[in-house]
């Protein structure tokens, strides 16, 4: 089983129920609905369909809801054709309501003009093209283009020197995000994040909205600019898990950071307990071509290597024209990159870290050690919320963990964890019964052979609610009376 997960944008190529059938059957263990683009009908649509094919296919599947945070974006050009912007030439940002052209377009921040002075980059469409603010007026900004391009409707405006006097999360987010718990879904993305408080509030809310009787949506925390950079340490400790950003983060900082960036980032999540996904530009080309590039390739195996939960596809699968084939590719070469051993996944993070004093710490590398002991991959861990598979799988030791859960909520949602297999599993009321329930899923599941040994990880041997127990355990085995 492949250990790093595919998260997979929906889009208009791949939002019915027949799409994201075959993309499950293609290697997805994770969707993303993006708040930034299209309709609440559209989403609606697409998370019902989603939710369909995994039943049909009988599998677990997260859903992520991204919410676009204060982007600020360009508006709708003349006829919705681009427009050129020549290297030299005057253009004018506005925040009048008028309809685009090569000569000027409307933009949704309202204080853009209040906010940028003469001689302020502006960067758009993910940096492609560049200008530099000559004057400002109440409603204008008037700039020079520095570097040239096609603008096209509703892209996005950089201001990377910049700070700006806005809140992480817009009217819309806040209305986006009530209508995400409204769908129970498994992940909720913040965009745009500059400090733990952002995600402090963004977790009170989504506690205050939870209606899941164990567990609750987890909040990913968008890593993409250069504020959230200088404030890692604390956003790692207030959210559940990062995205590295990496369109948003290349413009935000500069490209040449970004794979600094992305060490850094995977490496602090893991080493805190909370998941990470390696985001944007994974498969570019194969927007438009049903091959990548070998630079591609490459990227996807280093932030596996890296020790990513799970990496992304943006418009490869949202409206590229081989959503399946990039899916596919994707799975191939997680696949090649998880048959050799990079130095991280030889030597665990977490044993190479000051002890933390934390039963589950203790619990997951007990665990750990002992399958590496009895020579077994695989450690199936009993788990209501999800939280103790989480756990184990951020020891990044190697493990294949089966998460066996009587709760459909935290079996979706720990789809998209690096190692976790998770399964439906009813629970018998005594240990034995449990024990006895557990090795059944694993055995219809096809994951264990009667007479192997592995490792089980529970709470109720011993009465307690978090795994407190690490058992050697052989499949079919007489369970000794007390
Ligand atoms: C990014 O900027 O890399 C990103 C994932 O955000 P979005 O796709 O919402 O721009």
């Amino acid at each position: 089983m492949r250990k790093a997960k595919i998260l997979a944008t929906l889009g208009p190529a791949s939002r019915t129920q027949p799409q994201i059938e075959a993309m499950l059957d293609a290697g997805i263990s994770a969707v993303r609905i993006n708040m930034s683009h299209g309709s609440r009908q559209e989403h609606l649509e697409a998370i019902a369909n989603a939710r369909a094919a995994a039943a049909k296919k009988k599998r677990a599947l997260s859903i992520l809801v991204d919410l676009a945070g204060p982007k600020i974006r360009t508006r709708n050009l003349k006829g919705h054709a681009p427009v050129e912007l020549k290297p030299g030439a005057s253009f004018i940002i506005t925040t009048r309501d008028i309809e685009g052209d090569a000569a000027e377009v409307s933009t949704n921040f309202s204080e853009l003009p209040s906010a940028v002075g003469p001689g302020t980059r502006i960067l758009i469409d993910d940096g492609s093209i560049e200008l530099r603010v000559e004057a400002t007026n109440e409603t204008d900004v008037i700039a020079k283009v520095v570097v040239g391009g096609w603008l096209n409707e509703r892209k996005g405006i950089n201001l990377p020197d910049t700070k700006l006097p806005i809140p992480s999360m817009t009217e819309k987010d806040h209305a986006d995000l009530e209508w995400a718990m409204g769908q129970n879904v498994d992940y909720v993305a913040l965009s745009f994040v500059r400090q733990a408080a952002d995600c402090h509030q963004v977790k009170d809310l989504i506690q205050k909205m939870n209606t899941r009787p164990t567990g609750r949506a987890l909040l990913v925390a968008k890593i993409e600019m250069a504020e959230a950079i200088k404030n890692l340490d604390e956003i790692v400790e207030a959210t559940d898990g990062v995205m590295v950003a990496r369109g948003d983060l290349g413009v935000e900082t500069s490209v040449e950071l970004v794979p600094i960036y992305q060490k850094q980032i995977i490496e602090k999540a893991i080493a805190n307990d909370k998941f990470v996904i390696t985001a944007t530009q994974m498969l570019q080309s194969m927007i438009d071509s049903p091959s990548p590039t070998r630079a591609e390739a490459s990227d996807i195996a280093n932030a596996v290597w890296d020790g990513s939960d799970a990496v992304m596809l943006s418009a490869e699968t949202a409206t590229g024209s081989y959503p399946l084939e990039a899916i596919g590719t994707m799975a191939r070469i997680i696949e090649a990159a998880e048959t050799v051993k990079p130095a991280q996944l030889r030597r665990p993070v977490k044993f190479s870290l000051p002890p933390t004093g934390r039963t589950s710490q203790a619990l997951c590398k007990a665990a750990a050690l002992a399958a590496k002991e009895i020579m077994t991959e695989k450690v199936a861990v009993f788990t209501e919320s999800g939280l103790m598979a989480r756990r184990l799988s951020s020891v990044r030791s190697g493990l294949l963990t089966f998460g066996l859960t009587s709760s459909r909520d935290a079996c979706n949602q720990l789809a998209l964890i690096w190692g976790v297999d998770p399964y439906m599993h009813e629970y018998g009321g005594s240990t034995k019964q449990m024990l006895r329930e557990g090795e059944k899923t694993l055995l219809k599941g096809g994951v264990v052979q009667s007479g192997e040994t592995i490792i089980m990880m529970a709470g109720r041997l011993s009465g307690l609610g978090l795994s407190s127990s690490v058992i050697v355990w052989t499949i079919g085995e007489e369970i000794p009376k007390k």
